[in-house]
């Protein structure tokens, strides 16, 4: 006799080790046709958290569309302890256009926890907060890097909370960065609605990096099961590096950029990462690290313009 409840959600009922695909409408496009949010559900005959997984708040960035859909291959509602609540594509206007903002040029990820009568982003925002992520114990949120730039595997969340720190150290990326997300990120409107929430932050826009992808499908694989919702061994974790600062080598001219050094390489305070030069190689400018850490993002096009951002790396002791 199974005494746990069916989950609502959208008008459908998820009875208890169900799956089920819920579209939620969330406005029409100018063709008059409506947009809605795909949203998959699945509920565990067992008890146990909420965990939800978002993809592409950013729309071009996509590598988080393919862990989720590898994690849910493998999962089985029947199985579960828990309820898995997966949005793959958030900003569907921004998907479609393969463009990391809204029509509007509104970044969603600025717009939590939204509001049901202010702009598009954040209308999608609040139907987000309602409907997702206030059922939520626990969520990830994926990313990649933007602008023409790369990230190491990594994880942001807030590592003053011991229970965060103990899943995000679960989930095993290369690094994990401490920090309050920025005003209007939905990890911070998470955390306000009382559900703990991480970032994997991975790969490149615009295209799969099998590397981040595999990391983040083991990431999350591992996560379920230290919060119980997945039988199985607990596989031990690999190392992650905590950090609590990073800091950004800006190019010091515009020019032709080439970097020296690669993604997860350790670096020290002062140690040339790069060159910029005019496209005959003269006027060079040497781009040094500015903190002893790791190298936890770069820039994939030389073409660069003093002052921009060039080699991202996480403050660690040596
Ligand atoms: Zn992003």
């Amino acid at each position: 006799m199974n005494s746990r409840r069916a989950l609502r959600l959208g008008g459908k009922r998820i009875g208890p080790g169900e799956r089920k695909r819920v579209e939620l409408p969330v406005a029409r496009i100018t063709t008059g046709d409506w947009l809605a949010l795909s949203v998959e559900v699945l509920h565990g005959i067992e008890p146990g958290p909420t965990l939800w997984l978002t993809g592409a708040i950013h729309g071009d960035e996509i590598d988080g569309i393919e862990i989720i859909r590898r994690t849910l291959a493998r999962l089985d509602a029947e199985a579960l302890s828990g309820t898995v609540i997966a949005v793959p594509v958030v900003n569907l206007f921004g998907f479609v256009s393969e463009s990391r903002y809204l029509p509007d040029r509104r970044d969603l990820n600025r717009s939590f926890p939204g509001s049901a009568t202010g702009s598009l982003a954040s209308r999608l925002a609040r139907m987000l907060m309602d409907e997702v992520v206030a059922r939520g114990d626990w969520g990830v949120d994926f990313h990649c890097g933007s602008d023409n730039r790369e990230n190491l595997p990594q994880v942001r969340a807030n590592l003053d909370d011991e229970e965060t720190r103990r899943i995000a150290r679960a989930f095993g990326a290369p690094v994990t960065i401490h920090g309050k997300a920025p005003d209007g990120a939905l990890r911070k409107a998470a955390l306000e609605a009382e559900c703990r929430a991480l970032v994997y932050e991975a790969g490149e826009a615009g295209r799969f990096t099998e590397s981040a992808i595999v990391r983040g499908q083991d990431g999350v694989g591992r996560m379920l099961r230290t919060l119980g919702m997945v039988e199985g061994e607990e596989q031990p974790s690999p190392d992650t590096v905590e950090s609590r600062r990073t800091r950004w080598v800006r190019a010091a001219r515009s020019g032709i950029c080439r970097i020296g050094v690669a993604l997860g390489e350790r670096v020290r305070t002062g140690q040339p990462v790069g060159e910029i030069t005019d496209p005959f190689g003269d006027g060079g400018e040497t781009l040094a690290a500015r903190c002893d850490g790791i190298v936890i993002g770069r820039r994939v096009n030389p073409l660069v313009y003093q002052g921009e951002a060039v080699v991202h790396v996480a403050q660690v002791e040596a």
